[in-house]
């Protein structure tokens, strides 16, 4: 009997009870704005803030319309301007060159391992001959790269970094939570990732000056004392007229629902975990497919899963996604030439100019993405990978197929 899975790859799990009270309760008052308070009220967006510094040991923490939002407004409170060079992963998502090319700066893109992390050795060479002062980081779906390697490297080089943790919310290098590590770290709360609140986004750091000048660009107005995990007045001193207001906030709203997220994403950590390992044991050993090495010092969030098909043809690849989507199985691919959905390469992004990442080219060319939601029960992941593993068998032992393009899976 073939096996079919009738899962849907896009569901996510709803919001907690206590979320949708909370937000029914803001709904009634009305004051949804995050300085709209009545006397004595601190804001949900206020206390969301708090929660998440306590959560990251962060000193500061800023609530935001978006993660693209949090970093372009890093980036501006670096001091990146326009035809500045800034790094960034050459294996990363729209939204991160997007906040570089919003200011008029310049993405350069760095070459990525057979692990999916950057390549030192490329960041070195492409540090010094471009003189970028900032790395936008992009812990892309969840990998992280030597943590303690790369601060160190990138002090050498004297580059301030900024960590795109989209997808490393809840995760941890050495113990250290991800986003600590830079001088700002930004997070997205947008349905797909590890906290939902349709979108969102949150920059945390220890940077006084920095955070002063992010809560300012934010759109704080002069009513930046009623932040509460933001530094104090002096910080703001130098900086509140020369500051450009960016309008970016977090509402009331948004900030009720994450609430109770927040105190349930340690254990969404574990149950991402589970799934995880039920993928990859399912798929250990399976000839043709590499799966992704995971370091012993990283503590990753398993909400999507990768695996290499190395040296597979177009063609191949294409009759694999085709036969994996009739059994029910929505596999995204990095290779295509068209971009797909969320599915996009640095060689999409004509506005970053024409860069060449050969050692990228080949990896991204038999990468195969999967997202893993929580409404998956480990018993999916188990028939999921078994589906995955005859297919490659099948696909990987037969005949060079002829004329088959992948599937578009939106
Ligand atoms: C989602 C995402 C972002 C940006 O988040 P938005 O909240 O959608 O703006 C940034 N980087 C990566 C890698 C992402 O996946």
């Amino acid at each position: 009997m073939t096996e079919r899975f009738s899962g849907s790859f896009t569901q996510q799990e709803p919001i907690p009870e206590e979320g949708i009270a909370a937000a029914v309760e803001v709904m009634r008052h009305g004051r949804l704005h995050r300085y709209n308070t009545a006397p004595g009220e601190v804001a949900e967006t206020v206390l969301l803030e708090q929660e998440f510094a306590a959560l990251t040991g962060a000193k500061y923490c800023l609530a935001v319309a978006s993660g693209g939002y949090a970093m372009g407004c890093a980036l501006r409170a670096l001091g990146v301007e326009a035809g500045d060079a800034v790094l960034s992963n050459g294996f990363t998502l729209a939204p991160v060159p997007g906040a570089i090319a919003a200011l008029g700066a310049r993405p350069v893109f760095v070459e990525v391992t057979d692990d999916l992390v950057l390549d030192f050795a490329d960041l070195a060479v492409k540090a010094r001959a471009t003189g970028a002062r900032v790395l936008m980081l992009s812990h892309m779906r969840g990998h992280v790269c030597d943590m303690d390697a790369l601060m160190a490297l990138c002090a050498d080089l004297g580059v301030q970094v900024i960590e795109d943790c989209a997808h490393t919310m809840g995760a941890t290098w050495n113990g250290v939570p991800s986003g600590w590590h830079g001088v700002v770290g930004c997070y997205s709360m947008q349905t797909y990732k590890h906290v939902n609140s349709g979108e969102g986004g949150f920059l945390i750091s220890d940077d006084p000056d920095v955070m002063a000048r992010a809560v300012l660009l934010s759109g704080s107005y002069m009513l930046y004392g009623k932040h509460l995990a933001a530094p104090g007045p002096e910080a703001f001193e130098a900086v509140r007229m020369v500051t450009p207001n960016v309008s970016g906030r977090m509402d009331n709203l948004r900030a009720a629902i994450l609430r109770p997220q927040l105190r349930q994403l340690a254990d969404r950590v574990d149950r991402w975990e589970a799934r995880y390992r039920v993928l990859e044991a399912g798929l250990a050993g399976v000839p043709g497919l590499a799966l992704i090495g995971r370091p012993d010092q990283e503590r990753f969030v398993g909400s999507s899963f990768q695996f290499r098909l190395p040296d597979w043809s177009k063609g191949r690849i294409g009759l694999f996604l085709s036969r994996t989507l009739a059994r029910g199985v929505e596999l995204k691919w990095f290779g295509a030439e068209q971009p797909v959905a969320f599915t996009s390469r640095y060689d999409h992004w004509g506005y970053a100019g024409g860069q060449s990442l050969p050692q990228t080219d080949r990896i991204l060319a038999g990468l195969i993405d999967m997202r893993v939601p929580l409404t998956f029960s480990l018993e999916d992941c188990a028939l999921i990978a078994r589906i995955i593993k005859e297919e490659v068998q099948i696909v990987g032992q037969g005949p060079e197929p002829e004329g088959v393009t992948a599937p578009v899976v939106q």
